[in-house]
């Protein structure tokens, strides 16, 4: 069984970008530099956005953290990003999800210039994604494509099952997933919560991602021997006995599931660390387009 570790395949992003952005440099050029807006303080949210600062220090990136109270106005919110949009100087902009209840997710997509939208999350970059055009792939799918490409997994005439249909993962996903890219050309089936006979259909996949959202819910009796099992899940369950009072749990129940896949990505230490990794990518795919 192959342990697919996000630590290992990020490194090998990381370094690849960190080169690049020496030899940028070496140019006088400027540096790659992302804008990332939290919200709030809603604590994984702030773990993320802290290891994204991180991970553009360790690349060489220069990043601004711009935060705003819960009870920030959504016009605000939109003007921060309209100034952003016309700064030169930005390349790419993210705003952590979820956003407050009275603001609309959708506008504030919507706001951020396609051309700086790192996250991949606006409709033009979903449209020219489902064309097979090139753009911004969403953090995520992209992250998980990374980690294929690291470890050499085989896609071709695979049956993949993703579950979830959200369109920051399981809808880009399974798209990516039947594209014809090199960590793509498979037939895909995608799940959600309106699905029958999950089990069933799980148990025909030589490749599941499990982006669902219910900790532990992929149980060995629905992997087939010899799977790839990618475990998007993130969730906090609350724990005692743990220093921070939780644990983070995935969606795949990896101790029972682990023995029966080919490969297997851990929770924490996979998906994670990749979508940083594929977020990273896009940011210096957004300068060498906008400035180089
Ligand atoms: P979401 O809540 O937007 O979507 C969940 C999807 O799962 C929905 O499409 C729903 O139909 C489906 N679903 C729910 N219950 C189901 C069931 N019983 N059977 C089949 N399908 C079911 O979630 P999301 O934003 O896509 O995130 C999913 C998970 O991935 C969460 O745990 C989230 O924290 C995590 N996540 C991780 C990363 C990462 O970097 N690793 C990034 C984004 C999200």
């Amino acid at each position: 069984m192959i342990l697919l570790d996000g630590k290992i395949a990020a490194a090998s992003v990381k370094e690849e970008l960190k080169r690049k952005t020496a030899s940028i440099a070496a140019t006088g050029k400027p540096a790659p530099h992302l804008a990332a807006i939290l919200i709030g303080n809603n604590g994984a949210s702030e773990t993320y956005v802290a290891s994204k600062v991180k991970s553009c220090e360790e690349c060489g990136f220069k990043s601004t953290l711009i935060r705003f109270e819960d009870a920030v106005d959504e016009a605000e919110l939109l003007s921060t990003i309209q100034a952003l949009n016309k700064d030169p100087d930005i390349d790419g902009i993210l705003v952590q999800l979820p956003l407050p209840k009275h603001i609309s997710e959708q506008k504030v997509i919507e706001a951020i210039d396609p051309s700086k939208d790192v996250d991949g999350f606006h409709p033009s970059s979903i449209g020219k994604l489902v064309q097979g055009l090139p753009t911004f792939i969403p953090a995520t799918p992209y992250g998980i494509l990374l980690m294929l490409e690291h470890f050499n997994i085989q896609t071709k005439g695979k049956h993949a099952v993703v579950i979830g249909r959200s369109n920051i993962v399981g809808r880009p996903m399974s798209v990516l997933l039947s594209s014809n890219i090199p960590q793509g050309n498979c037939t895909v089936t995608i799940c959600h919560s309106h699905t029958h006979n999950l089990k069933e259909i799980c148990l025909q996949a030589d490749i599941i991602v499990a982006a669902l959202g219910k900790p532990e819910f992929v149980l060995p009796e629905m992997v087939k021997e010899g799977a790839v099992v990618i475990d998007v899940g993130i969730t906090r369950v609350t724990d005692a006995t743990a220093a921070k009072g939780f644990r983070i749990k995935g969606d795949v129940h990896f101790n029972s599931v682990a023995p029966k896949c080919s490969a297997i990505t851990p929770v924490p230490g996979g998906v994670g660390l990749m979508t940083i990794a594929g977020l990273l990518k896009n940011t210096m795919q957004a300068y060498l387009h906008n400035r180089d």
